[in-house]
């Protein structure tokens, strides 16, 4: 049976897909449209600017990136020129040093493939992965624990003391929309949402694989493939069984070694691994949790979804359990809202 996981590309969707063995298909690499940088041939057009800046902060120092971060911000000025020089000088010497990056051309090639490529990975590099997949291992673990405990409080027996479950209450309502259901249903679907986080928590004990760096269910991408994140449906109960075509295990959830530990913001990072943690263990009933809609319950893609369509959506669990952990109802600025074609 050919059973393709669900890839979280760059731009935070989940699709079904082939895996890259090589270079990404090109709308996932970085373009521009007219060249950025100095001189008679440069355009600098605000996006192209854009997305240089971003693609060189990606950059390591010692691959040439800014040793400070370039503002992103569209405009070419003194810093900008220098970053785009530097790593010119870096990459091909003196002689590929014009200032320029053109579209199609050597310098933005060489971007997309220190940041694309397939190529085996530096082995120091592989260290401050290790060291990065603990921290967002712990905001990960705290979410999923917060969430147990406010779904046990929101089922705890009314009457008497309060004791914090008409907050767990509303809390569980805004990501869900449970108030829109009779009762008996609501009470099912808390049951179900504790089912989820129950066997996330199961998925952050599963024993790591030998040899292969990671921790729980989470694995360093071993195909070298370049988007964020990918996991197979239902993986939890896949225990044990390769996929004959990609010779990887389907009970883990692979976090990319490049797009997704180039990310530098820890929260961010917690929150794709919870929202991959939904596709990875599905509903209760065996039911896949899928992409319904992305973004915070506050958004409208959130907001057009009915509570059926929400208990089946992994970004409502990444959202609830990351309220659960910081206590805040605001909307994280990293979530980004966008409808899917599911
Ligand atoms: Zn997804």
């Amino acid at each position: 049976m050919t059973l393709q996981p669900l890839i979280m590309h760059l731009d935070g969707l989940c699709k079904k897909d082939e895996l890259a063995s090589a270079l990404p298909s090109t709308d996932q690499l970085i373009s521009i449209d007219l060249p950025v940088g100095q001189g008679p041939k440069a355009r600098n057009l605000n996006p192209d600017v854009r997305t240089i800046q971003e693609a060189l902060n990606k950059i390591s120092i010692n691959q040439g990136g800014p040793k400070i971060p370039l503002v992103v911000d569209g405009k070419v000025g003194p810093k900008t020129n220098k970053a785009i020089t530097d790593f010119q000088l870096k990459q091909f010497g003196i002689k590929g040093a014009d200032g320029l990056i053109e579209p199609g051309k050597q310098t933005i090639n060489r971007i997309n493939q220190l940041l694309f490529s397939t190529l085996p990975i530096d082995p120091a590099v592989e260290a401050l992965i290790a060291a990065k997949m603990v921290s967002h291992l712990d905001l990960v673990s705290r979410a999923i624990h917060a969430a147990q405990a406010n779904l046990m409080i929101a089922l705890s027996p009314s009457g008497g003391l309060d004791l914090g479950r008409g907050s767990a209450n509303a809390r569980v309502d805004r990501h869900f929309a449970l108030d829109t259901l009779k009762p008996a249903l609501r009470d099912k679907a808390i049951r179900d949402i504790l089912g989820v986080f129950n066997l996330y928590a199961d998925a952050l004990l599963m024993p790591a694989i030998f040899g292969a760096l990671g921790a729980g269910a989470f694995v360093t991408d071993p195909t070298g493939d370049p988007r964020i994140a990918f996991a197979f449906a239902n993986g939890f109960f896949r225990k044990f069984e390769i996929d004959p075509d990609k010779k990887i295990p389907r009970d883990r959830i692979f976090l990319g070694r490049r797009a997704f530990f180039a990310l530098t913001d820890s929260e961010f990072c917690a929150f794709i691994m919870l929202h991959e943690m939904a596709h990875f263990v599905g509903f209760p009933d065996k039911s896949f949790i899928l992409d319904n809609g992305r973004g915070w319950f506050t958004d409208s893609t959130i907001k057009a979804l009915n509570a059926d369509k929400r208990l089946h959506n992994a970004d409502c669990y990444a959202g609830y359990a990351t309220e659960c952990r910081t206590g805040s109802s605001a909307k994280p600025p990293y979530v980004k809202a966008a409808t899917t074609s599911r």
